[in-house]
């Protein structure tokens, strides 16, 4: 078994490890039926197959199987269980994955592309032959495809160290204890779930983790002082907001909201402020194994829009397309260097390599600048960047007016290829009610300067989306876009 999880069991045995569905499993327990999963999984996995799907939604058998896959010295490729079978099938060839373990509820999926193992505590052996085997942390690998938003999905091999500095920057940052307790309503399979594994393995906190995000159980745990620490995503933080109890604030022993995926806007924090949510932001992504820059609570306000200063071990900078070091206040490529980043993808092809500099710095294809304080400030994706006669245009500010705009529930802005200008910026848009293309630019105008006015807007059903429910705006840029299209209403 893992020698950092048998460590735990000898350590702290009755001290709770995780809480599931009203039920506290103690370390010992979990030792327990990590045992017995090992026994089963082990009889089913051939020993030569070293990377082992595993396809689940979050469960407390899920858990388990993390930890004994690991246990016994397998890589795990974690699959989103919103991806399409043509997707499955990409990554499960790219990754030469054969065995997925997986939920009954994926078997019609995944009958046809790969062997499938039961995830089902129904068949597990009564007794384990547990052995005092110990497995050393170092063997600790998972891989995850990046979320496919700039393009097909990149293999991201996370190894053990990575992600130990990730969890080293943590601890700095928010006090991380043994004491804490952890919720886990995000999903095990992105990095936002799984690095809450990985720091309840390094400092022996607990998790209290959750099939999907439900704002008033997790109020609930957090009022009652179990839950000290919370994973959210902006959806899941306004959510909570409106679940604050009118006649209790939250206890003490809640420290704080950890928010990351994309920025908080304005209003959620002003909120948060007035009823006392703690909130920190961050930013990072599948190959820093989690969040490498956060902005504390104490500055949320001070910082609007900022997501933060770089944690520890991790070094930053902002520099030109020639790689040169750009100074405070201009924009240009984030790129960061320390041993939370990843070294390497899978089937490195030369696009792959060339995320990194000559240098070894990991180029994030993302466009911010640092203020003179040194706070981060993500600004657009390189490859969303509109440049339209000469000026740049960076779609996010264009499609935050948008949004403003009552009727419109989704907005996508992106660049359009254009004769005179080189790119124009053209907006793909849902609306909760009927909307005159016309009204919606004529909004524009009056909030926008004229060359980032969008010069098209469509008015679609829905917009595209990647497996974690990012938009995918590349697929606006290729023919695909005319499904999205609705032809009747377009100008
Ligand atoms: P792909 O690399 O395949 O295009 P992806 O970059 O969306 O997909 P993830 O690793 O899930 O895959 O997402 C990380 C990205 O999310 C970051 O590179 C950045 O663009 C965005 N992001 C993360 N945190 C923030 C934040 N606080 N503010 C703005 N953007 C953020
Ligand atoms: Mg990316």
């Amino acid at each position: 078994m893992l020698r950092l999880l048998t460590e735990k069991i000898n350590d702290i045995p009755t001290q709770p490890a995780l809480y599931w569905n009203n039920q506290t499993i103690s370390y010992e327990e979990v030792g327990q039926k990590v045992a017995r999963w090992m026994d089963y999984l082990a009889a089913l996995l051939p020993t030569s197959e070293k990377t082992i799907g595993l396809m689940s939604q979050n469960s407390d058998e899920m858990y388990y199987v993390i930890l004994a896959l690991w246990s016994l010295e397998k890589d795990i490729l974690f699959l989103n269980t919103h991806l399409s079978q043509d997707e499955l099938l990409f990554q499960l060839h790219d990754a030469k994955v054969t065995f997925v373990v997986s939920e009954v509820k994926f078997h019609t999926t995944l009958s046809s592309i790969s062997q499938i193992v039961l995830l089902d505590s129904r068949l597990l052996p009564s007794k384990s032959q547990q052995s005092d085997r110990l497995v050393e942390a170092n063997n600790i690998t998972s891989i995850m495809y990046t979320s496919g938003t700039t393009g097909k999905p990149k293999g991201v091999v996370q190894r053990f160290s990575n992600h130990q500095a990730n969890v080293k920057s943590a601890q700095l940052n928010m006090g991380l204890t043994a004491k804490d307790c952890w919720a886990c309503a995000v999903p095990l399979f992105h990095i936002s779930g799984l690095s809450i594994v990985l720091r309840q393995l390094i400092t022996g906190c607990s998790i209290s983790l959750y099939p999907k995000f439900d704002a008033e159980q997790l109020t609930t745990d957090i009022v009652n002082e179990r839950v000290t620490i919370a994973s959210v995503v902006t959806y899941m933080l306004e959510k909570m907001i409106t679940h604050v109890p009118t006649d209790a604030h939250y206890p003490p022993t809640f420290k704080t909201f950890l928010s990351g995926g994309g920025p908080v806007a304005k209003e959620t924090l002003l909120t948060c402020r007035e009823l006392e949510l703690p909130v920190i932001q961050s930013y990072g992504m599948t190959e820093t194994c989690s969040q490498v820059v956060a902005l504390s609570a104490n500055d949320a306000l001070k910082k609007i829009g900022a997501s933060g200063l770089p944690l520890h071990g991790m070094s930053l900078r902002i520099v030109d397309e020639n790689n040169q070091r750009l100074p405070a206040k201009q924009t240009g490529e984030i790129q960061l260097k320390g041993p939370q980043v990843i070294t390497h993808y899978l089937n490195e092809t030369a696009s792959h390599l060339a995320k990194w500099t000559s240098d070894g710095w990991f180029r994030t294809g993302d466009l911010g600048y640092l203020d003179e304080e040194g706070y981060l400030f993500v600004v657009s994706r390189l490859s969303e960047l509109i440049i339209s006669g000469g000026e740049n245009i960076y779609p996010a500010e264009v499609e935050a007016v948008l949004k403003q705009h009552p009727a419109l529930t989704e907005v996508a802005v992106v660049g359009e290829s254009d004769d005179r200008w080189g790119q124009i910026p053209v907006a793909y848009v849902v609306a909760n009610h009927s909307v005159k293309v016309e009204d919606l630019q004529q909004f524009a105008s009056s909030k926008l300067a004229k060359y980032k006015q969008p010069k098209k807007v469509y008015l679609c059903d829905a917009l595209p989306k990647t497996a974690s429910g990012k938009l995918a705006k590349h697929r606006l840029l290729t023919k695909e876009r005319d499904v999205f299209i609705r032809h009747d209403d377009t100008k």
